[in-house]
């Protein structure tokens, strides 16, 4: 009987291992950059023809290779960073199989030049399909191009595979731009079909972002910065107001290395859930580093998974620097409120911050005669004194608001003394007007109503530290079976958030207290509601639940619009605002206030 089983030839076997590694030109791209990198270039270099269906060179300024290194490179197996199976462990280099420029050349026509800073000369090698075709010696500068013809001339069925010339592009992009990400301090260029599409250079993270994406992230961009003994994590978020439709620039490293964690990507989005709208997506650019013992990279090189020890631990980690980030910025000292509630324009600071003020041409009248009119020598505009009459506009007559400048100031100031200063106005029973020093603040109320409530509630769901008032006649809660099995899972949040429940029968609980911010709302509706929007969005996670049910509560509880404010409940509500982590939007999204700045009130009037 003859044998049957055969061994494969080597370039056979190569041809479908790279199937593995190589499955299109942003594969090899993605392998080529590594390699730069691992080899300490500085700078690098990519060129791409066809989307890289007909070149893709990469050309870099690193250690270069020795001549033997440049034949062993092909080798499957062949690798400089990988010597004791301890090191797999503790790894942090790109790759480190040493098989990707074996697959490469497998499938392609590669030439490679290289060399050392210690050699006279460079070696160039022709490989095709895993044949060595050509060596000789060269004279070139340190370092190493690899220069990839014709991808899968040898596995038609492979080429024909491909994707448009635009789509597998976009994946090139995209892998030059998570390469470009993680290493800021090297510069790197991108030339395709002759036009050179990026040209990034050495620089920080941020300037490497604004070189990605355009210089306006600028402004866009929060720096993300938390340390913990096991976790460390870097970048920025984009803030909440630059939230895209689509699924933009979300962009998440693990130890440098691009993966996509799904369970990690919900952190995220669930520390902003409560500031953009439900259709937005946030955008980031974070690296989460840890001890390379503490995770499991799936060593293929293609995929870009990997599994933690303790995810719950990184996802909270996580969600708590997002949430800082966020906050910080919130609590940025934007607005300035005035000590005095007379909004006292200062001309030369306007100057200052930019407008300039046009002096007004005045053509003379011959028979002007001046003591016919009672014409004040100051012709320059004042408001001084004009000061916010809220309910009573019509106290010093419109004219003189307008021309300040006519009106004789003793008899300006008299009436104002004898009035009491409001610093706040509401309009329409629903808008809370107040000036600032640098314009007029709009406030929606009943959004921002909601906002304090809702960090309220968050922190007594933490904190336990929500008051009950005492209902004086207990109410009675009946539901069904299923409901009142979840009521009971709630109940631990419920009191801390001021809810005294006993259960009387298994469908049945007794209403002894409610929370203290609820008087005015019936306790049943309210713990229905509840029970409805936990329904709607059950979830095992603990942060969901509760987040759930700080919205819910100041849905629910906050005042609506139409509500008619006194003075001092508008300043208290304005104080509470301001004294938010997150004081610009409510939890559903959209704004609880803005501003009408000064520039925008003056260009009304130009
Ligand atoms: P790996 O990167 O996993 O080691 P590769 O097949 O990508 O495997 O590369 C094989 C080896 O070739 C590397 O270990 C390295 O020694 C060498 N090499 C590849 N590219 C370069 C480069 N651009 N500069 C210097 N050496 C390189
Ligand atoms: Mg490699």
């Amino acid at each position: 009987m003859l044998d049957i089983i055969k061994l494969l030839p080597d370039s056979v076997a190569n041809q479908i291992a790279a199937g593995e590694v190589i499955q299109r030109p942003a594969s090899a791209v993605k392998e080529l950059m590594e390699n730069a990198l691992d080899a300490g270039a500085t700078q690098i270099d990519l060129i791409v023809k066809d989307a890289g269906k007909s070149l893709i060179m990469v050309i870099d300024n690193g250690c270069g290779m020795s001549e033997t290194d440049a034949r062993l490179c092909f080798e499957r197996h062949a690798t400089s960073k990988i010597s004791k199976a301890e090191d797999l462990f503790s790894i942090r280099t790109m790759g480190f199989r040493g098989e990707a420029l074996a697959s490469i050349a497998a499938i392609a026509q590669v030439e490679l030049k290289t060399r050392r800073k210690e050699d006279e000369v460079g070696t160039k090698i022709i490989n095709e399909g895993s044949i060595i075709k050509e060596q000789t010696l060269i004279p070139m500068s340190v370092g190493t191009t690899f220069t990839i013809k014709n991808l899968f001339f040898n596995v038609p069925a492979r080429r024909n595979f491909l994707k448009s010339t635009a789509a597998e592009m976009r994946h090139i992009v995209e892998e030059f731009t998570r390469v470009t990400l993680m290493n800021p301090q090297i510069a790197f260029t991108l030339n395709s079909d002759g036009k050179e599409i990026y040209h990034l250079y050495a620089g920080n993270l941020k300037q490497r972002i604004m070189g990605l994406f355009g210089n306006n992230y600028e402004e866009k961009l929060l720096p993300v910065n938390q340390e913990t003994e096991r976790v460390r994590i870097n970048g920025y978020i984009v803030k909440a107001e630059f939230a895209r439709k689509t699924r933009g620039e979300q962009y998440f490293f693990v130890n440098n290395r691009f993966i996509k964690h799904p369970y990690l990507h919900h952190a995220i989005e669930n520390a902003y859930m409560e500031m953009i709208p439900k259709d937005s997506f946030p955008g980031y650019f974070l690296n989460i580093e840890v001890d390379p013992a503490d995770i499991d990279i799936n060593i293929h090189p293609t995929k870009t998974e990997v599994n933690f020890l303790d995810v719950k631990l990184v996802y909270a980690i996580l969600h708590a620097a997002v949430r800082k980030a966020i906050g910080q910025h919130n609590l940025s000292p934007m607005i300035d409120f005035e000590e005095s509630p007379n909004p006292d324009i200062d001309f030369g600071e306007v100057v200052k911050s930019g407008r300039s003020i046009v002096q007004p041409t005045i053509s003379i009248d011959e028979n002007y005669n001046p003591f016919n009119q009672p014409v004040s020598g100051n012709s320059r505009p004042s408001f001084q004194g004009s000061s916010f009459h809220p309910e009573r506009p019509s106290n010093t007559g419109d004219w003189r608001l307008l021309y300040g400048d006519r009106v004789d100031q003793t008899e300006e100031k008299a009436p104002q003394e004898n009035q009491p200063k409001s610093q706040y106005m509401q309009v329409n029973q629903s808008y809370i007007l107040t000036s600032v020093k640098s314009g007029v603040l709009v406030i929606d109320q009943h959004l921002a109503h909601m906002r304090i409530l809702f960090e309220k509630f968050q922190k007594q769901l933490e904190n336990s530290g929500g008051i009950s008032q005492q209902e004086l006649f207990p109410q009675p809660i009946s539901l069904n079976l299923n409901d009142a099995s979840l009521l009971k899972e709630l109940m631990p949040d419920l009191e801390n958030l001021g809810f005294r429940l006993e259960q009387a029968n298994p469908t049945t609980f007794m209403i002894n207290g409610t929370p203290a911010d609820s008087s005015g709302t019936d306790a049943v509706t309210l713990l229905e509601k509840i029970l409805e929007n936990y329904k709607i969005n059950r979830t095992d996670l603990q942060l969901d639940r509760k987040l759930n049910l700080a919205k819910t509560m100041a849905a629910q509880l906050s005042m609506k619009p139409q509500t008619p404010l006194s003075e001092i409940e508008m300043q208290h509500l304005v104080d509470q605002l301001f004294a938010c982590n997150v004081a610009e939007v409510a939890h559903n999204g959209k704004k609880t206030y803005f501003m009408l700045t000064i520039d925008e009130l003056l260009s009304r009037f130009n």
